[in-house]
């Protein structure tokens, strides 16, 4: 082992013996006895209240029905519904339904307003998945949606309000259909067979439906469907799971200005560590980064004395020649549990709080922001962390960080480590590959992608990363509807079709050989990218 390789797996060891907290199985019983009588939904609506029983009426309406449902429409289902429509073929026609609780795709992306798919790519970085991901970031190139860089690589900046469109107009020319302002409540499950699912409940301003499915994507980032369904799932504790985040954009900025005081001051990774403790391999600590900490540190110390769980500090992102500063991820709130409804409204409250007092610190503090202006607070928290399902196979640390390989490789992405005081930056052309069984879950016929596919803390600190989330996006998409086409169950579908359609559609599925090599013979597609 070489003395890099000692490194990481020193790093990523510590957490290796750290098990999320809380496990939980919703036994299976239970759906049946679903089927088998009036329906019974527990519903914690207040935590100090007692558990609440209701009777459901059981002849909700069918409102539609689909070969293939993608429950979300971020970076993981806005991939997984291309994907399995573009499998579709005059032949043998596959009816791709995607539906989304708010009113527009895009996920993180357009409701947090994240904008960068690949930040990590300094030089040395060599490997994509070269699937929808990098898609994503050429049509929105080429659509006017990606005008500017990252700060300091050349990885591109997405236009976030602009991607609402792109990922509209991706969506709508690919042939799958859409449903908008539709939230996914409940699974259905076979009666003949508790454990497959067969369609899921959701309500919308016309009320509550089934929307039949043959094949269903949980892309909903919490693992939603799985949960319902009654797949096991892990959570980590609120201590543990990485905080959430209040992002906005500001307008007014003195480019000029600003970017004399960065060279003058410029920050590195080494500065990481004052707001995410993060620990590095050490080649990351001098390369420059996008990063302010000191400007708050008088904000800092005054929420620190008040023992409020907010804190300042951390990355901006792209300027705009117009003096936009956007994708200020600079707000952190800590202790909050993402899938409770009260903790939520605290955090949103408290985050928005937390953007004003940041925008006056910028004000006072920042050459250049002297007269900004708040242009827009995020639309929703920013949520990085909550459930993790528990898959046919979980990946792990060590597999992302020993160049893992596996038979049923859907994609690859690279040795990018960002979470839990963790930062490996990929720039020594390493990376792994991601196995299907990490989508699929105890349930029939569901396969889940994006940042809740299975595995344990550190691989989730890869796995999290768009990019990664549209690789499982992608393979998820595919695999579910080659089931659908073999008639094979979600379990058992054919691994080499779903690769062969992967290389198909120009997913790189075992990467380059090392840094700068050749094309590993006979496994990539060997279609470069277009653009
Ligand atoms: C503040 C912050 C900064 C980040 N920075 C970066 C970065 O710079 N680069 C990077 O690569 N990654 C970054 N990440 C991580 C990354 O953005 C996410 O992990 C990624 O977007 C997850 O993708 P996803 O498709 O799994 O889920 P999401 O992007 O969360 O999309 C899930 C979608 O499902 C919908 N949905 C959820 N529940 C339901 C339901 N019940 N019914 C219907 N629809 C539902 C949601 O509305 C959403 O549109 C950041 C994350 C945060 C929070």
């Amino acid at each position: 082992m070489s003395d890099y390789e000692s490194k990481i797996q020193r790093l990523i060891g510590r957490w290796e013996g750290k098990k999320a907290e809380e496990a939980e199985v919703i036994e299976q019983h239970k759906r049946k006895a679903e089927r088998d009588g009036l329906r019974q939904t527990q519903t914690h609506t207040n935590p100090n209240a007692s558990v609440e029983t209701f009777r459901e009426n059981l002849d909700t309406p069918v409102v539609d029905k689909c070969d293939v449902l993608i429950v979300g429409g971020g970076p993981a289902g806005i991939s997984a519904a291309l994907a399995a429509a573009r499998t579709s073929t005059k032949e043998s026609p596959i009816d791709v339904l995607i539906l989304e609780r708010f009113g527009c795709f895009g996920g993180v992306i357009t409701t947090v307003g994240m904008e960068t798919l690949g930040w990590y790519r300094y030089e040395g970085c060599t490997v994509d998945s070269e699937g929808i991901g990098k898609e994503l970031e050429r049509v929105s190139k080429r659509m006017g949606g990606s005008d500017r860089k990252w700060a300091f690589n050349d990885s591109e900046c997405l236009d976030t309000e602009n991607f609402k469109f792109i990922a509209d107009t991706l969506l709508t020319e690919s042939g799958c259909r859409t449903l908008l302002h539709t939230a996914f409540v409940d699974a259905i499950m076979d009666p003949e067979d508790p454990n497959k699912l067969i369609g899921v409940a959701v309500e919308n301003k016309s009320g509550r439906g089934i929307i039949k499915a043959s094949r269903v994507v949980d892309c909903s980032g919490d693992a939603d469907v799985a949960a319902r369904a009654g797949s096991r799932f892990t959570k980590l504790n609120r201590k543990d799971a990485m905080g959430l985040t209040t992002v906005f954009n500001v307008v007014g900025v003195k480019k000029d200005d600003f970017l004399k005081h960065i060279e003058e001051k410029p920050a590195t990774y080494t500065d990481w560590s004052k707001t995410w403790q993060q620990d590095t391999t050490g080649k990351e600590d001098d390369l420059k980064s996008p990063y302010m900490q000191d400007e708050f540190e008088e904000l800092n110390s005054s929420k620190k004395e008040k023992k409020e769980p907010i804190s300042f500090g951390g990355s901006w992102s792209a300027l705009t020649e117009k003096g936009e500063a956007t994708n200020l991820n600079l707000v952190h709130l800590k202790g909050f549990d993402p899938l409770n409804a009260q903790d939520l409204t605290k955090a949103e409250i408290m985050g928005r709080k937390g953007v004003m007092e940041a925008v006056a610190a910028l004000k006072k503090t920042v050459p250049g922001f002297d007269d900004i202006k708040l242009r827009n607070v995020a639309m929703t928290m920013g949520i990085r962390d909550s459930r993790k399902i528990i898959g046919k196979y979980n990946l792990t640390g060590r597999d992302v960080a020993s160049q893992a390989k596996f038979e049923d490789t859907i994609g690859v992405f690279p040795e990018f480590i960002d979470g839990y005081n963790i930062l490996i930056l990929p720039t020594t052309g390493r990376f792994f590959e991601i196995p299907l069984r990490c989508l699929q879950p105890d349930t029939e016929n569901l396969f889940v992608a994006g940042r809740c596919c299975a595995g344990d803390m550190v691989s989730h600190a890869a796995m999290r990363n768009m990019m990664a989330c549209t690789v499982t996006g992608q393979g998820a998409g595919v695999a579910a509807a080659i089931s659908f086409r073999n008639k094979e169950l979600g379990s058992k579908v054919n691994i080499k079709d779903v690769q062969a359609e992967l290389v198909r559609q120009e997913v790189n599925i075992h990467g380059y050989v090392g840094a700068g090599a050749e094309w590993a013979s006979g496994m990539a597609s060997g279609i470069k990218s277009k653009i």
